[in-house]
């Protein structure tokens, strides 16, 4: 699950992980009022869950409370576009005002879990601001690596190499050791996936203060942490998948034209494989799980034919502990109520496979079955074709 910005800075303080003054608007009005309180120029930023405002015009300084009124009437409600929202962008619709830092250096830190060593790695580099996959491919040697004994934690030598790292030495040094390790505290004890920083200013009074934050946590943790789970924005959010995890389906929207039901992640990523090379492209990624029942099967199906992008559907199942004749059922059902009007290619194998077949056949639609996977993908795409 993402949050926004101003939420990953509230949770940032309740650790000393320290953060410039702010508060959220919903108005302009709001808006105006936050920068009287604080005093002097402010920063005024679109919260969305995406990156790269700064550049979409999403984070505008102001430098008297009239100014931040114009700034915050400008971001809220236009719909910002950055690279990493898509070209459809995201419809702003709170700021956070936040007094401006007197920066006078820029760092990045972040903390994310390495899939390949299984272990937490901090990411730091003195190219504060920029892109960091650029620094990465550009000139990885400005970008230190740690991996962290999540069963050890993190020790003071650890974040200690961090900032020498970064070339920062006495009592700067031992300022950001500290927010180094208070930081990973944070990561650790809120079942994070990813912390972000970017920049990690140093103010010219030397203070140290993350100026952006960009949290993620582990879903499968999110019981641990009922105040976590009450800062999901549903809004910025897919609404097909808001509404695929009411009934706990696997659903991730992407941008190609076949719909794909699948049972397993594994048969999943195959079937997206298998459509590529039969030279379409997936619309979906829909595993119903194991233990799929009809009225899963259902909505599985209700959702994807609610997708405006597809084009065709592909059925690939595997009967195991969801049997074919469940499927077949809640197929038969699903497209009683939804207006199909795209082809539909079915594979099946497994557990009661021919009762499944007869269900299909008998249900008095219009169903292709395909045999194997290689021979039903090729069936998806030459009905694509039509
Ligand atoms: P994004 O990464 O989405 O572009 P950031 O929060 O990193 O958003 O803000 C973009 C840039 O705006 C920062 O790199 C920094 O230069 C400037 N900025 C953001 N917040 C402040 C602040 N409180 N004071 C001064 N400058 C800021
Ligand atoms: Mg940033």
């Amino acid at each position: 699950m993402n949050i926004h910005e101003y939420q990953g800075k509230e949770l940032f303080k309740k650790y000393g992980v320290t953060v410039p003054r702010g508060k959220v608007a919903d108005t302009a009005d709001e808006a105006e009022e936050i920068a009287k309180e604080m005093g002097g120029a402010v920063v005024v930023k679109a919260q969305i869950h995406a990156g790269g405002r700064g550049k979409g015009g999403g984070v505008k300084l102001a430098k008297d409370p009239a100014e931040a009124r114009k700034a915050a009437s400008e971001i809220l409600g236009m719909t910002l576009v950055t690279h990493q929202t898509g070209p459809g962008g995201r419809v702003v619709k709170k700021v956070l005002i936040e007094e401006a830092s007197d920066i006078a250096n820029e760092l990045y830190l972040s903390i994310v879990l390495d899939r390949s060593s299984g272990r937490p790695t901090i990411m730091a580099s003195t190219e504060g601001g920029m892109d960091i996959e650029e620094v990465a491919a550009k000139t990885p040697e400005k970008l230190i690596k740690i991996q962290i004994d999540p069963a050890l934690g993190i020790w003071p030598s650890t974040a200690r190499r961090v900032v020498y790292g970064l070339g920062l030495e006495g009592e700067q040094a031992a300022e950001g050791a500290k927010f180094v390790s208070n930081l990973y505290k944070f990561y650790d004890e809120m079942d994070c996936s990813l912390v972000e920083i970017n920049p990690l200013v140093q103010t010219a009074d030397g203070r140290m203060f993350a100026l952006d934050a960009k949290v993620n946590f582990d879903d499968n943790a999110l019981y641990r942490h009922k105040d976590v789970a009450e800062m999901r924005d549903i809004g910025e959010e897919d609404p097909l998948e808001v509404e695929a995890s009411k009934y706990n389906l696997n659903y991730i929207k992407l941008d190609g034209e076949v719909a794909c039901m699948v049972n397993g992640a594994g048969l999943a990523m195959a079937t997206m494989d298998i459509i590529m090379l039969a030279g379409s492209s997936p619309a979906n990624f829909l595993d119903v799980g194991g233990g799929a029942n009809k009225d899963m099967v259902e909505n599985a199906f209700r959702i994807l034919m609610d997708d405006d992008d597809v084009k065709a559907v592909f059925i690939n199942i595997f009967g195991g502990i969801l049997r074919c004749d469940v499927l077949a059922e809640g197929v038969v059902e699903a497209v009683k109520t939804v207006n199909v009007n795209v082809p539909i290619v079915i594979r099946m194998e497994g557990t009661n496979v021919e009762k499944g077949r007869d269900i299909l056949e008998n249900s008095g639609l219009d169903f292709t079955v395909g045999n194997g996977m290689a021979d039903s993908a090729e069936k998806v795409v030459a009905a694509l074709k039509r």
